[in-house]
């Protein structure tokens, strides 16, 4: 007799995490995605010959789960230099990691941004995420991030203030680093040990990558769930399918609507996204550019075609430029308070460049204050039965994404077997 497959409900990193691990495992799978495409949060765009992702993101190398999963060559990935150019009281500073880039040692130390202390509250840091596991970390209180900088670590407040807070707003999408100081830990360790990086083909590479080692037919796509139930699913136009489970792998307001309840959604991490084109790049490294003043609306600056040329034709440059929150602001008023400050930074050159096009995500990641994280061992089977994981049940990223699915699909088969 055949088998009812397990339908999981969205074809973001989750889901398709999820999908592959019951596939290796014989068990029958369909995904079904609302969009036209899969990938979710990662997807990319192609606008006049250039590779938009919804809002700059990037793959950190380092992630356990996207290490164990992907195929990094076949990806063609293109590092970011390790360290960033921070823009502050108007000139452009280089903070680098001198264990990687030890011909910059010197220029960080005297950079003027944070103290001399700082430098060896740094190397500490380093040393401590590096040697600690993650279950060590999580036996250490669980502050928010700018606490644990400035309490426990011992930082100036002037490198919290521009070093810290523009690099890990731009990451964590909140501007107070509430965020939880375990994933902190977590991520630092992530980025001291690998490289940012983006495949050449747009961060849609990924998705698209897992999903080709799917069988034939496993993904619906255009095609969006209205209800479920823990061995059915109802889809918009009045089909339903029977399961042998359901698996929600959808952001946190979805799966918190579709679960009618039993699902809490967590708060949003929200960002704006403006992607330009120049005939010529403002600059010439492959680096991440940090507004260290606490003026003008931008968190991070890249000049994307710089680290992977392949995101725009040839001679041309693309910039990306993102802006932390701010999700009642008038999008037009926001244009022009980002170009002002691309003004003072670049100069009048930046009137020249075009606005390609404009991402506001205002369900970019879930908030993660301290407590958040969920332990390696929690369950992904909610009260009435159903499955679920997505960023939200591990981690706000790539890694979590992915991690969740996998460990989902576990949990499926050992409770249908
Ligand atoms: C701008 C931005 C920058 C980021 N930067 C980074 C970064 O640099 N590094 C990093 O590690 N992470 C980053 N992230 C986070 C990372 O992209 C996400 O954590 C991850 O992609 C979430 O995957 P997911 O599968 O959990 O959810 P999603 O990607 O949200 O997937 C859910 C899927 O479910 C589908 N769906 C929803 N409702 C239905 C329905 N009713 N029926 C059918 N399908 C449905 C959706 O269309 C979607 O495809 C960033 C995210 C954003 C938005």
């Amino acid at each position: 007799m055949e088998q009812k497959p397990v339908l999981i409900v969205g074809g973001g990193l989750a889901g398709l995490c999820c999908a592959r691990e019951l596939s290796r495992q014989q068990v029958p799978v369909v995904v079904i995605e609302s969009e036209a495409e899969i990938g979710g949060r990662v997807r990319t765009d192609l606008v006049d010959g250039f590779r938009l992702d919804h809002g700059f993101q990037v793959l950190q190398t380092a992630y356990p789960e996207a290490t164990a999963q992907l195929n990094y060559p076949a990806l063609q990935l293109r590092p970011f230099a390790p360290g960033a150019l921070i823009r502050t009281q108007g000139r452009f500073v280089e903070m680098s990691d001198p264990w990687r880039r030890p011909d910059k040692l010197l220029s960080t130390l005297f950079n003027g941004v944070g103290t001399f202390a700082d430098r060896l509250r740094l190397a500490k840091l380093r040393w401590n995420v590096c040697r600690k596991t993650d279950a060590e970390i999580r036996k250490t209180p669980d502050l928010s991030t700018r606490r644990f900088l400035l309490e426990t670590c011992g930082f100036s407040p002037d490198l919290v203030e521009r070093f810290f807070r523009p690099w890990f707003s731009g990451v964590f999408l909140e501007k107070e680093l509430a965020t939880s100081s375990h994933y902190f830990q977590f991520l630092f360790r992530i980025f001291a040990t690998g490289n940012a990086s983006l495949p050449a083909e747009g961060m849609a590479a990924i998705p698209q990558q897992l999903a080709a080692a799917l069988p034939a037919g496993s993904i619906r796509t255009g095609t969006k769930v209205t209800s479920v139930s823990p061995h059915a699913i109802q889809l918009e136009g009045g089909e339903s399918l029977e399961a042998r489970a359901v698996v929600l792998a959808v952001a946190g307001p979805e799966a918190a609507r579709l679960s009618q309840g039993s699902i809490t959604s967590p708060a949003a991490c929200s960002t704006t996204c403006f992607y330009f084109a120049a005939a010529k790049a403002p600059m010439s490294q492959p680096l991440l550019v940090l507004n260290g003043d606490e003026t003008g609306p931008i968190n991070n600056l890249s000049v994307v075609s710089n680290v992977a040329p392949s995101y725009a034709p040839e001679n041309m440059a693309l910039i990306s430029v993102s802006v932390t929150g701010e999700m009642t602001a008038d999008l037009q008023q926001m244009e022009s308070a980002v170009r002002q400050q691309l003004n003072s930074w670049f100069g009048s050159a930046v009137t020249t460049w075009k606005l390609l096009r404009t991402y506001r995500i205002p369900f970019a990641l879930p908030a993660q204050p301290p407590g958040s994280l969920a332990a390696p061992e929690k369950s992904f089977r909610t009260a009435n039965g159903l499955f679920h994981c997505g960023d939200f049940t591990a981690s706000a990223s790539i890694h979590g994404a992915m991690l969740s699915g996998r460990l989902a699909a576990q949990q499926v088969i050992a409770s249908t077997r």
